[in-house]
């Protein structure tokens, strides 16, 4: 079976932003660049020793019609939500939340020696999920699967499936692929994507080529590399190792209203989401569901 593999599409810089109540962060999805990655909203690189940097933290916010992930390489996030979750997430940890119809909730880091560091993003929800139940997937980092495939990578899957490995995140409707690649020196990493699927590669650490038909395209950190059609993905390294997420997902294909922490696919609806949040009535309940 001959595979075509995906070349580079786009190179994105991250960009420097303050979010929250003051948090510096990288973003290289949902800015100004590239507001929209059907089915991405945003991508968050964060990351620092520094605890003016991150402290602030994000105190309780909305989300509605779309699911936040956030993956922690370094130091700890308490969070707590209306459904009444609360946690830690620590390094190594993913914490997949579908905010569905609605819910509020904080995000706090906690001042640690090794700081912290880490991601967020944003996959956008169908219109027939915007207002579904929200949901938690907390998986702490020892449920997440390790394998090591021929060509020295080692990866961390967080969601898909790699070789008969199922992620530890399941039952997403973008059908999702989220994973964590290592490649040593003079390595090589060669992963299946779906040809209708939407994919990016985040190079976090390292660098190294990006191998397909018609030649190689360097790529390095930090840079978010949007991928071009194909149905599988090559990258090797040569004298340094790399690191990167690797993340893919079906389009939707529909139109998109954004306003901040909400994205519908109306102007309405976020006028209805705003008009929920004044009355007091944004939280998602089984008694409005069913309304
Ligand atoms: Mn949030």
């Amino acid at each position: 079976m001959s595979q075509h593999y995906r070349k580079v599409q786009t190179i994105i810089e991250p960009k420097p932003v303050m979010e929250g109540a003051g948090v510096r962060l990288k973003r290289s999805l949902g800015g100004e660049e590239l507001n929209y990655l059907d089915p991405f909203l945003l991508f968050d690189h964060f990351g620092s020793p520094h605890a003016e940097d991150y402290q602030a933290g994000f105190p309780m916010h909305p989300h509605r019609g779309i699911e936040t992930v956030t993956y922690m390489l370094a130091g700890e996030v308490e969070h707590r939500d209306t459904l009444g979750n609360e946690g830690t997430i620590a390094a190594g940890d993913v914490q997949w939340m579908t905010a569905g119809g609605g819910i509020l909730h904080e995000e706090m880091p906690q001042v640690r020696p090794e700081g912290n560091a880490g991601f967020q993003l944003w996959v956008n929800l169908p219109a027939k999920l915007k207002m579904t139940q929200p949901r938690y997937q907390d998986i702490s980092s020892n449920n997440i699967p390790e394998v090591t495939l021929e060509g020295g990578a080692n990866v961390r899957v967080i969601a898909g499936n790699i070789e008969g490995t199922d992620g530890a995140v399941n039952d997403i409707a973008a059908n999702p692929t989220y994973l964590d690649v290592s490649v040593p020196s003079h390595g090589s990493f060669v992963q299946t994507i779906p040809q209708d699927h939407t994919a990016f590669a985040y190079v976090f650490e390292g660098k190294g080529t990006i191998v397909h038909a018609e030649g190689q395209d360097w790529v390095t950190s930090p840079r978010l590399i949007v991928l071009d059609e194909g149905d599988a993905v090559k990258i090797v390294t040569a004298e340094e190792p790399i690191r990167f997420l690797l993340v893919s997902a079906k389009p939707l294909g529909e139109p998109i209203a954004r306003y901040g922490p909400f994205v519908m696919n109306t102007q309405e609806e976020i006028q209805e989401a705003l008009t929920d949040l004044r009355k007091g009535t944004f939280i998602w309940t089984e008694e409005k569901a069913l309304s």
